[in-house]
């Protein structure tokens, strides 16, 4: 009860909070559901049910560790690496690494339980974790850098948190492809060397490592899917009244990093209008649109700053509380607070960041009729991707031409033989190839096929939410929903293969 009014809880509490909300709207039909499933005494279904919902809420377990780093100037200085397991009901678990002054334990855990719900929700088949340093990364060299990163590997692998069906990392805030190939290196040429599927230990690798074509956009470009399916959906569009479709939206963007800026990019090529962007070290505004694009390309040549970008002018935060349609928040957790959710003026929010939202803004946002995509939901794009990447690692052959080759011939094969067999029963019927069936068949780049499958996932994803909100007269509070989705997939997991051992 007091997570739900606290200005500030922690942010371990806030994900338990969500997580116990939806789990009193679902709880009595997760034990209608054993009701059809099993032959329990109703007091047995209801244990059972409470059990397994406490296991699902409960964190696997943690590593909290310290190493000594020499700097460049020869002082010694210690470094504190945390990496947590929330769920291994699907193996392997799945979550990014990120390098932040305020990472600690609790962050940690609270990540590492989204991931849980998130890939459950998206029907990613993983566990969930998450793992980090507690470094600012601006204030230590690439070489530093690198030696912290091959030293967490080294903790990780020494302590069986990282491996193929184990546990695999992905990038997070502050971190990259270049920090996932110092990973994937340090393992492969030490505790993994006899590891088969190495490779896959970890995801977002540059694509000579083993990558995948489409991960670096994949976050924002979910974000961007999300809004797209809702902002086409009239009901939805009714209840917040807004025009359906991106015809003259305008949009402002809090975070300018991965998942903020590509998803900015998908918006502007749809017609929205950029009007605003909130970023660490400055804030920007132009009413005639900033070029995502350009900005993009701006802050990587000005060493990550997009201070001094003369496409728009420098401006306060209170930026963020201009009239706009679209608020993708893409920063960090907590950042809409109760003040800043009373002062906003926007239609739709599209959670890039993981945990944006205070319960007590939630509640405050859904009176003022606003659309909030949930985090869960929202920004799932990345570990969708991931394990496009996962899968391609583990099967030793590229997405690209040699697969799509042998996947052409082989089901051009079976096309025809269908088509015969038909012919031969008489039987009036033509085969229609699904939409994902024919980008393969037309010999598409593993780019096209990445995208379609993520927009396959996507789409699904959100209507599976869209489907539980009816279902429980959920109305705009599709966080609830996506958990609720989220608990009904881990629930029968669970229930099917037991909870001890
Ligand atoms: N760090 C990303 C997230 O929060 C991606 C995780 C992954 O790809 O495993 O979802």
């Amino acid at each position: 009860v007091k997570v739900a009014t606290d200005p500030d809880p922690s942010f371990y509490r806030m994900v338990e909070y969500f997580y116990h909300s939806a789990v009193k709207v679902c709880e009595p039909a997760l034990v209608e559901y054993l009701k059809k499933h099993t032959h329990f005494s109703d007091k047995k279904r209801t244990n059972r049910v409470a059990g397994i919902l406490k296991v699902m809420g409960s964190c696997n377990s943690s590593l909290q560790f310290e190493f000594p780093l020499q700097r460049k100037s020869g002082e010694y200085e210690i470094i504190h690496g945390y990496r947590s397991q929330h769920s291994v009901h699907r193996l392997p678990c799945k979550g990014g690494i990120r390098f932040s002054d305020e990472v600690d334990l609790g962050e940690v855990k609270a990540l590492a339980a989204l991931m849980t719900y998130k890939c459950a929700c998206s029907n990613i088949p993983f566990g969930g974790a998450k793992g980090g340093v507690a470094i600012d990364p601006k204030k230590y060299t690439v070489a530093e850098l690198q030696r912290i990163t091959r030293r967490y590997t080294l903790e990780l692998a020494k302590k069986n948190y990282i491996g193929a069906g184990i546990d695999v990392p992905a990038p997070d805030v502050n971190t990259s492809g270049r920090e996932m190939s110092w990973i994937v290196d340090t393992y492969i040429k030490t505790l993994g060397y006899k590891d088969l599927n190495a490779a896959a230990c970890v995801t977002g690798k540059p694509i000579h490592g083993g990558g995948i074509r489409g991960r670096v956009e994949a976050t924002g470009r979910g974000v961007f899917m999300t809004i797209s399916t809702f902002i086409h959906e009239p009901k939805y569009m009714q209840m917040i009244n807004l025009e359906p479709g991106f015809k003259g939206k305008t949009a402002i963007i809090q975070g300018f990093g991965n998942v903020g800026s590509y998803a900015a990019m998908y918006l502007e090529q749809h017609g929205v209008k950029i009007i605003g962007v909130l970023e660490y070290d400055c804030n920007l505004a132009n009413s005639d649109g900033i070029k995502a694009k350009e900005l993009h390309n701006y802050k990587m040549n000005n060493k990550g700053s997009a201070k001094g970008f003369t496409g728009a002018r420098e401006v306060g935060p209170e930026i963020i509380f201009e009239k706009c349609d679209i608020l993708i928040v893409a920063a960090k957790e907590k950042t809409i607070t109760v003040d800043v959710a009373k002062k906003l003026n926007c239609k739709i929010i599209g959670e890039g960041a993981n945990g944006p939202t205070l319960p007590a803004a939630d509640v405050i946002l859904r009176e003022k009729k606003i659309l909030v995509l949930p985090d869960l939901l929202a920004n799932a794009g990345g570990v969708t991707v991931s394990y496009f990447e996962f899968l391609k690692n583990l099967n030793h052959v590229s997405f690209g031409k040699l697969s799509i080759k042998f996947w052409r011939d082989s089901n051009t094969a079976l096309l025809d033989s269908v088509e015969k067999s038909l012919k031969e029963a008489n039987v009036e019927a033509k085969v229609v190839p699904t939409e994902l069936f024919q980008t393969m068949m037309s010999g598409a780049s593993e780019k096209h096929i990445v995208n379609s499958g993520l927009e396959y996932s996507m789409t699904n994803a959100c209507l599976n939410v869209m489907r539980a909100a009816k279902e429980y007269n959920l109305g705009l509070d599709l966080r609830t929903a996506a958990y609720i989705t989220a608990i009904e997939k881990i629930f029968v997991t669970y229930d099917e293969q037991g909870l001890a051992i």
